[in-house]
């Protein structure tokens, strides 16, 4: 089933998409690197740069490699957004079959891509990239990042090494109706396997970064396990939010009671009176919050529907349809409705 992702026809092998936030001095050498490994892999691709707002060169040293080569596509942001929104803007206007996200720092290699796409090959429908070696300084950034991964892993039951690297190789329609908020873009792995993609993970090489800053410090940390919690609860109860907020609050009242029938005891059978023990506080902020709990499950039950009926959303993704372009048989012996009485 053919699947428009994008309003443009995606007529192309492969497109790379780029977020670059002031990188004007990679853009030169990184594009010397790039265009001849693309070139080398023999099939037809593109290179969408998303420039994310930046506030140096960058613009113009883009305009001067985009002059050139007209594969290579530009998008300017107004104003900075962030790397997440810059590769939705990509993902919405690339027109490749496969599609790999990588950084503008020069850390990812150019030459890993073509890896990546043959691992893709293979038979799978996301390769993400491994930075093995990461050359970036160890407690700022490995350490913070490896026990992220391990969380992330916990959590979401997908096991990968390394969600932070950029570099990775979709099949188009893994990316299909998915939006791409916050942080998010690290984990579409795990999204794309909730969904039954084939999923794998190779090494890649990763270089120092050698001109610009990097654009990150360890907040990001808070905000990638914030976004996690996101996902998880957007992919597996988007549609039926009662049941964490319903569990909750049933918890709460399950504790309240305990704490009820616990001071009845203590009252009845040990002669302790109600007020000298915090059970009664216990009981009454237990049905409250549970009460609360479950009055905000319905409200997120009211806002599912409000969100897929109003939007004419499914929120079921059919991945065939066979058969379906067959017209009916007539069968003669069928009534013809009236037409008077069909609207
Ligand atoms: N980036 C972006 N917008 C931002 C921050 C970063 O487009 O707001 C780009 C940045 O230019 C680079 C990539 O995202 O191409 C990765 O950023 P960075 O190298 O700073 O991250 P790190 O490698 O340090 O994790
Ligand atoms: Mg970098």
């Amino acid at each position: 089933m053919p699947t428009s992702l994008s309003p443009f026809s995606h007529t192309l092998d492969l497109s790379v998409l780029i977020p670059v936030y002031n990188e004007a001095d990679n853009i030169q050498p990184l594009c010397e690197a790039l265009l001849p490994a693309l070139k080398a892999i023999g099939r037809s691709f593109e290179v969408i740069f998303i420039n994310d707002g930046s506030t140096d060169a960058t613009e113009a040293r883009l305009m001067a490699v985009a002059a050139g080569e007209r594969r290579v596509r530009v998008i300017n942001f107004r104003r900075n957004v962030g790397q997440t929104a810059a590769m939705m803007a990509g993902i919405d206007h690339a027109r490749g079959d496969v599609i790999v996200p990588m950084d503008g720092d020069l850390q990812n290699d150019p030459a890993d891509i073509h890896t990546l796409i043959t691992k893709l090959d293979e038979g799978y429908d996301v390769v993400s990239g491994w930075r093995r070696d990461r050359q970036d300084g160890f407690t700022k950034r490995v350490l913070p990042s490896m026990i992220a991964n391990k969380l992330i892993s916990v959590i979401s039951g997908v096991h990968l090494n390394d969600y932070g690297c950029t570099l990775k190789a979709y099949r188009r329609e893994m990316l299909q109706g998915f939006r791409l908020y916050g942080e998010m873009h690290r984990f579409v792995p795990i999204y794309a396997r909730w969904q039954g993609a084939r999923l794998a993970e190779i090494p890649v090489t990763h270089h120092p970064r050698r001109f610009g800053t990097s654009k990150y410090g360890l907040e990001r940390i808070a905000k990638v396990v914030l976004d996690l919690v996101v996902v998880k609860f957007l992919t597996q109860y988007e549609t039926k939010p009662i049941y964490i907020f319903g569990l909750a609050g049933l918890m709460f009242m399950g504790l309240s009671f305990l704490a009820g029938a616990y001071a009845l005891y203590l009252k009845l059978v040990e002669g302790v009176s109600f007020i000298m023990t915090p059970l009664p506080l216990m009981v009454t902020m237990g049905i409250i919050t549970g009460v609360m709990c479950i009055l905000m499950g319905l409200l997120a039950e009211l806002l599912v529907r409000v969100y897929f009926e109003s939007q004419g959303k499914s929120h079921y993704t059919v991945r065939s349809l066979v058969n379906f372009d067959v017209p009916a048989p007539v069968d003669p012996g069928r009534v013809k409705p009236n037409p008077d009485l069909v609207a």
